[in-house]
């Protein structure tokens, strides 16, 4: 009997785009969980410094960039070739994942990604607008494909840990916390229901919070930013402005915060990059903690997910937003970055599994302003584990490779939903898939707020009457 479940059969082509991190560790579950057939599996990347591990599995490599101009010529006969539907796994940077998801839906295939990547040229474009450069206007953009094909092709939008994962979890854990405060309920159907439950607990914000304690066996080199997944992703969001689901108990905009003139309206952004502003926020292991609050997808689809209409005004709508606190090694590379006037260092590492000595990526949601204060719901997954439960990654990885196999499955099983966001995805068959990567997976409630053991030694500007307003929870 084997220990690992085969999920799901898929007849046709399977075409990853990108063989990063997120990419060497998914290939793996892939193959551990969906029978596919590996001749009709085929890996492209420009770098093909992890071309090893496709040909050690028999699968087909090209070393190409995937290109506005190409990508259509390159992909539609790899996705055409049949037997049967194919399944496009986009995992690299620098994709457009709007075009990818366009001839996804043109040639008849399932397409799954972990964030809305443009094509090179946007992150770094001081000609654009600041409100241009934000993940708000690059999600109305899938959101326009989303009326465009519905019904069509499943095409998931942003499944990784956070963009992804979270979501599943926000969901359980506002069922733990009707459960825990004696509100009986019976579990909601629809987003309308979700959002009702959410408002009816209390909640006023939900932190995507997360502590990496990943330490790696050598102490980061000087001018080398060193992560624990990729350097170019990190950087590239990092410098996009702050932005966050803006609820509906806030008072007042955060210095340099702005709202958007048009779109679904439930997001704000700030004039700053994220990865150099701070919050205080709250995990199990360390307890309060600084996170920086860098721009994700998911701050804006769970704001927009859970908002509640009276008509056409917004009656309700949680906060949200990240509240990262990377391994130590990547808050001093970001440290070294802006101390540089935001330019890159000239080497990047992506700290491998077997470079790390120990420690863990603790991954949760803390859904706060209700009854019982506030609640960390997530995965604490160790490196220890990680390389026990799979090849190819380290805890970070792991928790994002696990969710695109979720999806994956999720999206085999429907593959008529068009394009889809996880926030509407079927959370339990997803979390069904993913828990066994996931390590130790705690609910727990805590008493801290943003003030707590404020104001001892220094005067602050904070408000006293709501601890959970956002004006607390910036560091200024
Ligand atoms: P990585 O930098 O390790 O790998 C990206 C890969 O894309 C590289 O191998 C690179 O050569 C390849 N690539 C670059 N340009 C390409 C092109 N034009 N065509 C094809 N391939 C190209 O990054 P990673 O850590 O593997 O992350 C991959 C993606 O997943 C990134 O967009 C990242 O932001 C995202 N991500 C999402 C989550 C989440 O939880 N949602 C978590 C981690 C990473």
């Amino acid at each position: 009997m084997t220990l690992w479940p085969r999920h799901a059969t898929w007849n046709g082509p399977i075409v990853m785009i990108g063989l990063g991190s997120i990419g060497r560790g998914t290939l793996p579950l892939i193959l551990r969980h969906i029978a596919c057939d590996r001749s009709k599996f085929t890996i492209i990347d420009p770098d093909d410094h992890n071309r090893h591990l496709a040909d050690k599995e028999g699968i087909a490599f090209i070393k190409e960039a995937v290109t506005a101009k190409n990508y259509k010529s390159l992909l539609t006969p790899l996705l055409t070739a049949g037997p049967g539907q194919a399944f496009i796994v986009n995992l690299s940077v620098d994709v457009s994942s709007v075009d990818i998801q366009k001839l996804a839906q043109a040639t008849g295939s399932l397409y799954i990604d972990t964030v809305v990547e443009p094509w090179p040229g946007f992150y770094y474009n001081s000609k654009l607008d600041n409100a241009d450069r934000t993940n708000y206007a690059m999600r109305e953009h899938v959101l326009a494909l989303k009326e465009k094909y519905k019904g069509g092709h499943t095409s998931v939008s942003c499944c990784g840990a956070n963009p992804g994962m979270v979501s599943w979890f926000v969901k359980q854990a506002l069922l733990d916390i009707a459960d825990e405060t004696g509100v009986k309920v019976k579990e909601p159907a629809t987003r309308e229901g979700w959002g009702k439950l959410m408002k009816r607990l209390g909640v006023k914000g939900i932190h995507i919070a997360e502590r990496d304690t990943q330490r790696a066996k050598r102490p980061k080199p000087l001018d080398t930013f060193v992560n624990t997944w990729s350097v170019e992703g990190f950087i590239s969001e990092g410098l996009q402005p702050a932005e966050l689901g803006w609820g509906t108990h806030e008072k007042k905009l955060p210095p340099g915060g702005k709202k958007h003139k048009s779109g679904c309206g439930a997001a704000i952004y700030i004039t700053r990059p994220g990865a150099e502003t701070k919050v205080r926020s709250w995990t199990p292991t360390p307890g309060p903690q600084y996170g920086f609050l860098v721009t994700h997808n998911e701050a804006i689809s769970i704001a927009d997910y859970f908002t509640v209409r009276d008509g056409r005004k917004v009656a309700y709508r949680p906060t949200c937003h990240y509240a990262y606190h990377p391994s130590n090694d990547a808050v001093l590379s970001l440290h070294e970055m802006f101390g540089n006037g935001g330019k890159k260092q000239s080497k990047i590492h992506i700290l491998e599994e077997d470079e790390i000595v120990d420690g863990r990526d603790e991954l949760g949601v803390l859904l706060y302003g209700h009854k019982k204060n506030a609640y960390w719901y997530g995965s604490q997954l160790t490196i220890e584990e990680a390389r026990k439960l799979a090849p190819n990654q380290n805890a970070t990885g792991l928790q994002v490779t696990s969710a695109v196999l979720a999806g994956m499955i999720w999206a085999i099983e429907n593959p008529k939903a068009g394009v889809v966001e996880t926030d509407e995805m079927d959370f339990r068959r997803c979390l069904e898939v993913q828990l066994p990567y996931l390590g130790q997976m705690t609910g727990v409630y805590t008493s801290w707020n943003p003030l707590t053991d404020r104001q001892t030694l220094f005067e602050e500007d904070i408000d006293k009457r709501d601890p959970w307003q956002f004006a607390n929870i910036i560091v200024k």
